[in-house]
């Protein structure tokens, strides 16, 4: 059981402030991505949770226990950071064992771990070779199970597949997640790639300007942005500008629009943002009527392939479709077309 949790966590740097107030709970056995642009508070946020930063303010609690003033070392926390930090100079053997040998385990000990972990990241019989000899991916491996090798309490990644390139970065997401799954162990991963905290993790914690936007599931975000920080970061979005014309009602370029129950910070008459996802605005015939459905004009189409991107001017606004391919819509640019944007799908965000 290793349940970790944040209590008013702030850091600042001179005039800089990193981190600011963050309460958060990372649940025993799950995987946590904390997401954000550069420049946001994320590696210092995971560095103060490892115990190579000190906070501020706040306090870090490992199942109800303080740790803020624990130091690194004696956390017992496995790492593993972009530059992997593996010693060159070691075959894989000696680096996974490095812990172990530390800790004073024998060395018959040290040999059957070091096959276990071997095992465990998919490199069998790889235990003599030296670092210089392996690919990005199998040295991300040797990290990996490096860090995992002291049955770490809580596993922490810091943009640990950021070197790899595209595919072998997906394979190794998805292998990632599957041996947290397996091992049950209480991981934090910090990116950049929003693609990267979808695949992975059970909780999302969006970061911003140092402060925590969003925490929830991946679809949760996806679906029930909080604000357009988080709706444009996550995904791809349209971001309307309306002003807000009832409880369930805005008014999108001289058009209402029903939309599921609005927030009560916003207010009766202001400005507000609808933001709708790409895939959930059809593009149909001209004339069509019906719910949330508007007159626009098609101002550019792109054929993806696996999709189909069709722009759409309506009156003052665009707003962007995306279709599969057997959805694809029998439009061309400059087509007269009618917009629709289900109520169910449509968000208002504070503008
Ligand atoms: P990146 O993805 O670029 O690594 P990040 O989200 O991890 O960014 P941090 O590295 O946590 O962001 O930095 C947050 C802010 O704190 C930035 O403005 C950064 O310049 C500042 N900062 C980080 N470490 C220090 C430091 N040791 N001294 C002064 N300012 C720092």
């Amino acid at each position: 059981m290793a349940e970790l949790k944040l209590e008013g966590i702030g850091k600042r740097f001179g005039a800089v402030t990193a981190v600011e107030n963050v309460d958060l709970t990372i649940p025993d056995g799950k995987l946590v991505c904390l997401l954000g642009p550069s420049g946001c508070g994320k590696t210092t946020l995971i560095r103060i949770i490892a115990g190579l930063e000190e906070p501020t303010t706040g306090r870090l609690l490992l199942d109800g226990e303080d740790i803020t003033r624990l130091p690194a070392h004696r956390r017992n926390f496995g790492m593993v950071f972009q530059s992997l930090a593996l010693f060159p100079h070691l075959t894989v053997g000696e680096n996974i064992a490095y812990g172990l040998r530390i800790r004073g385990a024998n060395r018959s000990v040290q040999k059957t771990r070091v096959d276990e972990l071997l095992d465990m990241v998919q490199l069998p019989g790889l235990a003599g070779r030296h670092i210089a000899q392996l690919s990005g991916g199998q040295r991300q491996r040797v990290a990996i199970a490096r860090a995992l090798g002291l049955a770490p309490r809580l596993f922490l990644l810091d943009e640990p597949l950021s070197a790899l390139d595209a595919k072998l970065r997906e394979a190794m997401q998805v292998e990632l997640r599957l041996l947290q799954q397996r091992l049950g162990i209480t991981t934090i991963i910090v990116t950049h790639d929003q693609r990267e905290a979808m695949t992975m993790s059970d909780l999302v914690v969006v970061m911003d300007d140092a402060k925590v936007q969003q925490v929830g599931t991946p679809l949760e975000i996806y679906r029930n942005p909080l604000n357009t920080f988080v709706a444009d970061f996550i995904g791809s979005s349209n971001l309307l500008p309306v002003t807000v014309a009832g409880r369930t009602s805005v008014d999108l370029a001289g058009q209402l629009l029903t939309t599921p129950a609005i927030s009560m910070d916003i207010v009766d008459g202001g400005p507000a943002t609808l933001s709708i996802r790409p895939e959930d605005v059809h593009v149909l015939p001209p004339g069509a009527e019906g719910e949330n459905r508007i007159a626009g004009r098609v101002t550019f189409v792109r054929d993806f392939g696996a999709s189909v991107e069709t722009h759409i001017r309506c009156d003052s606004v665009e707003a962007i479709s995306v279709a599969a391919p057997k959805d694809r819509p029998d439009v061309a640019c400059d087509d007269e077309v009618t917009v629709e944007l289900p109520p169910a799908s449509c968000v208002v965000l504070p503008r």
